[in-house]
């Protein structure tokens, strides 16, 4: 490692992060790679990821759900 950010000061990186993580910078267009179903409480990874308008299918209970992203970047999930 040829540079150390923690002694620099430098965390402006870090903070970006945690904003996309959050989901706040991107709102409704926030895109997720894993959700918790709704019915059986599962966790669910999706590889390709999945966002606003798409469906995820819950790989236990074999539930379908529409995924509603809102303003906010908050996760809804809604039984078809
Ligand atoms: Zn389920």
């Amino acid at each position: 490692m040829p540079y150390d950010r923690r002694d620099s000061g430098e965390i402006s990186d870090q903070e970006e992060d945690d904003d996309k993580k959050s989901g706040r910078a991107q709102g409704g267009k926030r895109r997720f790679d894993e959700f918790d179903c709704p019915t059986c409480s599962a966790n669910n990874p999706v590889g390709d990821g999945f966002g606003s308008g798409d469906e995820v299918m819950c790989n236990y209970c074999g539930l379908e759900f529409r995924v509603q992203v809102d303003d906010e970047g908050k996760l809804k999930l809604r039984e078809l």
